[in-house]
């Protein structure tokens, strides 16, 4: 991508009303740019970040074996009415919609019910189970405080998953699977503090699984012990669950973290109510075990740039940034050679061909995060050779043009 082809522009100041570093950084830097609180317009810079993480998430989700869908956004009142979850008074934060010639629709905070009441057209049978299917869409809630920038948005971007089996213990066995799922992708997403974390899980179940990654800005608390095998969010802090979990007040110690996903086993929640059934293999009519997973994808990019950031600016891990080079010619000849450069690798490099001083490209490369500089100069071609600064470490060196390679 040329710089000078862009509408983009990075910002001295980020808009007052942007309490949240993530907010205030993803804006100046001009990744995203803010309609309301809560809700985000994602620039050309922050859509490809975002289907780097949609994309290492596919990935992981496809090798087992569930498969993507789109549902829609608009909701259907009557199928929700099913399971009690469409009165405000059991769910607070739906956005409803008037209807024009009568009647009101909701915008999807989640996909439970429309995902149940789907399946109940394509499973049957015991032959047709287990499924899984997940998608990665546009949910809409009416949060009281947005205001920690798009780790809480009012539109934001969820993966959530849901999966379908016979028997309770073949819930257990892909639950396990998803585990193991979760923890490839959060690594790769280069959240490797992140763990699983015991919560609260409602009436059905005892607990819940979430996914906290530890952050200085996160809302939530956990506890944890000292090889974190043991982490639990503050919501379930009590001594029957720690007598449960077996361990002792003493040996834990408490930090903030932000929820980026979290897995449930659903059981016969919503299947129940919404009739998905199925006929077992001595034909008798059974009811469909489920589980669901999510994931905060817009919350995940949001995470990212928290844990990262430092004072210039981001700072993007190679497989998440947008641009894995930042490209800069500076005099004739540099310039010439960075054309080339560009022309050969135009998918991999930001090119910042704007008619501007080095100096502030490079202010714009550390600001935007990506992840290596390349300045081609008169000063390094009598070296035949590019400078290459490493974002995260800040070092420099020269590297021979020969040996230079753009991957
Ligand atoms: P929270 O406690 O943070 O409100 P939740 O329990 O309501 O989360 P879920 O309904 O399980 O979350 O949603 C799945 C995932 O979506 C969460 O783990 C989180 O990462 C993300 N998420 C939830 N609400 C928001 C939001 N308002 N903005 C961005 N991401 C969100
Ligand atoms: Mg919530």
């Amino acid at each position: 991508m040329r710089l000078s082809k862009t509408f983009i522009k990075t910002l001295r100041e980020a808009p007052k009303d942007e309490v949240a570093r993530n907010g205030a950084l993803l804006t100046r830097a001009g990744y995203i740019h803010k309609e309301l609180a809560g809700v985000y317009d994602y620039l050309p810079l922050g859509l490809r970040v975002l289907e780097n993480i949609k994309r290492i998430i596919r990935e992981e989700l496809t090798k087992i074996d569930s498969e993507e869908v789109q549902l829609t956004s608009l909701q259907n009142p009557e199928i929700w009415e099913k399971t009690g979850r469409f009165s405000d008074q059991q769910v607070d934060i739906w956005f409803k919609t008037e209807v024009t010639g009568g009647g009101v629709l909701g915008l999807a905070p989640t996909h439970e019910e429309p995902i149940t009441n789907l399946m109940r057209t394509y499973i049957s049978s015991y032959k047709d189970l287990p499924r899984s299917v997940f998608q990665i869409q546009t949910k809409f809630r009416n949060e009281k405080r947005a205001k920690s920038g798009i780790l809480r948005g009012r539109e934001f971007i969820m993966k959530d998953m849901y999966s379908f089996h016979a028997t309770e213990e073949d819930l257990d066995r892909y639950y396990a699977e998803v585990e193991k799922a979760y923890a490839r992708i959060y690594e790769r997403l280069g959240l490797s503090e992140t763990y699983e974390t015991f919560a609260s899980g409602g009436i059905f179940a005892k607990y819940s699984h979430e996914y906290q990654t530890f952050l200085p800005v996160g809302e939530d608390t956990v506890y944890y012990n000292s090889d974190r095998s043991v982490v639990l969010n503050e919501e379930v802090y009590n001594d029957e669950v720690l007598a449960d979990l077996n361990v002792r007040r003493e040996e834990l110690e408490t930090t903030t973290a932000a929820e980026v996903g979290n897995i449930f086993k659903l059981k016969v929640k919503y299947s129940e109510p919404l009739g998905l059934q199925f006929s077992s293999e001595d034909n008798q009519l059974k009811t469909v075990y489920m589980g669901c997973y999510g994931i905060g994808v817009s919350r995940v990019m949001g995470v990212i740039a928290e844990k990262y950031a430092d004072e210039k600016g981001l700072v993007w891990p190679e497989q998440i940034a947008p641009f894995k080079y930042y490209l800069v010619g500076i005099g004739e000849s540099g310039v010439a050679r960075a054309e080339e450069i560009y022309a050969a690798h135009a998918d991999k490099i930001l090119y910042d061909d704007r008619n501007a001083r080095p100096g502030e490209k490079f202010a714009d490369a550390e600001l935007m995060g990506i992840p290596y500089r390349v300045v081609i100069s008169d000063k390094t071609l009598a070296e035949n050779c590019a400078e290459v600064t490493n974002r995260r470490t800040g070092e420099s060196k020269l590297v021979k043009l020969t040996e230079l390679t753009i991957d």
